[in-house]
């Protein structure tokens, strides 16, 4: 090899040499780089990292230091907390997981006094058996197993009601016990023997508050008794001197007595019910009983005073509610009585309406009935509104009373309603009027029969005087299919009532008319099977007009509603009846006719006295015979038309329309109407010569003399029995 090759060689390998040479060195600067670096910040960590040594440093003297102060306060505090408990007297203990007692106050282990074993640590079922040994705690009737277990049984409920033990020294402690979140048991015995001390003797003095009280109404009970019953002596007596043969003067002294014995009478009433409700001697004694005839017998009662007023006093019961109820009457009446008598007592000019509506349960048997008065009186102011159920609570004050009464009535009904489990209330505005109501629940024994009328009964017209009536009647009619006219004159009554089924005529209006022909005969001569109905007031026992004859009903106001129902299923309504209908008709007076052969024999008996009654009764008890009772000779007549008895007993001395008048009409019908004449016989106590032939004067077949005799009778009824009619003695 050439020389200048090896040197070109040489350098060639020196300058790869030096290059590499330069490389690791420039490597080596890089890597001192990064190391100065590293080492720059460890020296910077090594410095942070002194700082926060420093910083826990500190801070760990702070935490020991805020340590130890909050173990004194834990201290102080658990301190406080058990002087505190230990103050009240109330007991406190807690129990762990397992029942166990983790403390208690000297209240909750006092009982235990002097039992060292009661003391934290003991179990709770230990704590039970020793109160038991020891005789600490009264168990009253229960043995120690069963009392521990019943104690055990609640510890262990889920939840805990408190309860109360009477201990062996009287004490009363009274435990609550609530388990916490954590499972523990947190005990309170409150000590409740002061409170129980309080009510015991509470309880004492209210039971002899009570025994007074009713010592003190029963007192006042008898009293009253003791009082009315001389009280009914004077009255009865004051009766009869005014019957006998008075001057004047003394006419009105013993109508003075009269009167203020019954006033007197009254208030006595009052304070023996109240007295008697007071003394809970007041018990409810429920019968069957008609409910609208209750209230028609109130208002009929205040009829006079209604009429001396001059105001209208009407009802209106449900058209489709029941009226025959089973409640107390006697109690209902004197409640309707204290309303509608105060409504008619505070009202001057307008009205006082009686409304029954009935809603039935769900079952249909009883039925929520709701009364209600209402009045166009005086009213009652607001404030007074309040209390004016409270006894002798009277609106005017006593020195310008202008109102007679006890302030008793409206107590007296609140506690009878209250007593029948319903509500009375109260609505007035002062000058303008008030309306009282109650509502009480009762078992109904019937249900509406309502008349049998067609679908569509045609036009009725209501020839009245303005007034409830009129109201209630166009309401009622209105109700039941018909197309009512209106109108309060005769004068054109013939062209109102064409194509009317049936016309109701205010016998007011018949008298007051002036045309020469009787307005009723004019209009049934026009149209001859007009069903014609006269209305007459309720205090007026029969009609004076003549028309009564051509009237095929005479019905009193307020109509009551069965009176009504029965009265049109009597009528007969041709001209609205299709053809088929009338022949059905036809076909059923046949089946009414074959029905007849197996009817019993009906038999009226007009007789005023309740006695009297009884005993006629019983005389025919034996006999099958349909026994209907008149109370007086007006309401005779009345059967008469709607019963159509076979025979008629006939007292003479009856109120009102006596026998001898109600044969007289009698007789009279049954002219007009080409009626067959009915047997009357006279039952009369009157047995001096002349008075049969009297009798008999006046239309009566027969005169029999009291007292009554039962062959007398029977021959009577048997001789009578019509045709038809199954016999009264079964064997005959
Ligand atoms: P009284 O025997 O005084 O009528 P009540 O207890 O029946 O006793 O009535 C108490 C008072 O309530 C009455 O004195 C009267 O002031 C008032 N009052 C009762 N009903 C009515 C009424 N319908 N209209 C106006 N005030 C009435």
């Amino acid at each position: 090899m050439k020389i200048e090759d090896i040197l070109a060689q040489e350098r060639r390998a020196r300058m790869a040499a030096e290059r590499l040479l330069a490389q690791k060195q420039a490597e080596l600067s890089d890597a001192n780089r990064v190391l100065s670096q590293h080492a720059l910040s460890l020296s910077d960590e090594i410095t942070e990292t002194r700082e926060v040594v420093e910083e826990i440093k500190g801070e760990n003297t702070q935490v020991r230091a805020d340590l130890e102060k909050a173990n004194k306060e834990v201290v102080i505090a658990k301190r406080r907390l058990w002087d505190s408990l230990e103050t009240i007297e109330d007991g406190f203990a807690v129990f762990d997981q397992s029942n166990r007692m983790i403390a208690a106050n000297s209240a909750y282990l006092k009982p235990f006094d002097g039992l060292t074993c009661v003391a934290p640590g003991i179990r709770y079922v230990d704590i039970l058996n020793i109160a038991t040994e020891e005789g600490i705690v009264d168990i009253g009737d229960l043995r120690p197993l069963a009392w521990r277990d019943m104690m055990l049984d609640r510890w262990h409920a889920p939840k805990r009601d408190p309860m109360n033990l009477r201990l062996w020294d009287g004490t009363h402690i009274q435990l609550v016990d609530r388990r916490s979140r954590d499972g523990d048991m947190v005990c309170l015995g409150l000590n409740i023997t002061e409170t129980i001390t309080y009510q015991t003797k509470l309880k004492e003095a209210r039971f002899r508050a009570e025994a007074a009280n009713r010592a003190k109404s029963a007192f006042l009970a008898n009293m009253s008794h003791e009082i009315r019953t001389p009280m009914n002596g004077v009255v009865s007596m004051a009766e009869l001197m005014v019957e006998g043969e008075l001057d004047d003067e003394q006419r009105i002294y013993v109508d003075t007595i009269r009167k203020s014995g019954e006033a007197l009478l009254t208030i006595i009433n009052d304070v023996l019910d109240y007295s008697k409700i007071e003394a809970a001697k007041l018990a409810l004694n429920p019968q069957p009983f008609d409910l609208e005839k209750t209230i028609l017998d109130v208002v009929t009662l205040l009829q006079p005073t209604v009429q001396e007023k001059g105001i209208q006093l009407s009802i209106d019961f449900d058209l489709f509610m029941p009226t025959k109820f089973m409640g107390d009457a006697v109690r209902l009446r004197q409640i309707l009585t204290n309303l509608i008598g105060n409504a008619v007592k505070f009202t001057s000019e307008g009205h006082v309406l009686v409304r029954a509506i009935g809603l039935p349960a769900a079952d249909d048997k009883d039925y929520r009935v709701h009364i209600s008065v209402e009045d166009s009186g005086i009213g009652i102011p607001k404030e007074m509104q309040a209390h004016i159920f409270g006894e002798f609570n009277q609106v005017e004050d006593e020195h310008n009373r202008r109102y007679e009464g006890t302030g008793l009535g409206l107590a007296i009904a609140r506690q009878l309603v209250k007593l029948m489990e319903g509500d009375i209330w109260l609505e007035s505005k002062e000058g303008k009027g008030s309306c009282f109501g109650f509502n009480i629940s009762l078992p109904a024994l019937d249900h509406v029969v309502e008349p049998n009328l067609p679908d569509a009964p045609g036009k009725a017209v209501l020839a009245l005087t303005e007034g409830l009536n009129k109201t209630i009647l166009d309401k009622r009619l209105r109700a039941l299919g018909f197309e009512v006219t209106l109108t309060s004159a005769t004068a054109n009554l013939i062209d109102i009532c064409n194509g009317a089924q049936l016309v109701f005529v205010d016998e007011a209006l018949c008298t007051a008319a002036t045309s020469e022909l009787d307005p009723l005969r004019a209009l049934k001569s026009a149209y001859p099977d007009i069903n014609l109905i006269l209305l007459t007031p309720p205090q007026k026992r029969a009609p004076d007009c003549s028309c009564v004859t051509v009237a095929s009903h005479v019905l009193h106001t307020p109509v009551l509603r069965g009176v009504l129902f029965d009265t049109l299923s009597k009528l007969s309504f041709p001209p609205a009846m299709p053809d088929a209908l009338q022949q059905s008709d036809k076909l059923s007076t046949k089946a009414t006719a074959a029905q007849d052969q197996t009817r019993v024999m009906r038999v009226l008996a007009a007789e005023d006295n309740k006695t009297n009654q009884l005993v006629f009764s019983k005389l025919v008890k034996s006999l099958n015979i349909d026994l209907r009772f008149a109370n007086n000779g007006l309401e005779a007549v009345e059967a008469f038309l709607d019963f159509k008895p076979d025979l008629i007993f006939m007292d003479i001395s009856m109120p009102e329309v006596d026998g001898k008048e109600a044969t007289r009409r009698i007789r009279l019908i049954e002219k007009d109407q080409h009626m067959p004449r009915t047997r009357i016989v006279a039952l009369t106590a009157h047995a001096l010569t002349g008075d049969a032939e009297e009798t008999l004067a006046h239309g009566l077949d027969k005169h029999l003399t009291k007292p009554l005799r039962k062959p007398a009778i029977f021959d009577e009824i048997m001789a009578t029995c019509p045709v038809g009619a199954i016999s009264p003695i079964e064997d005959a």
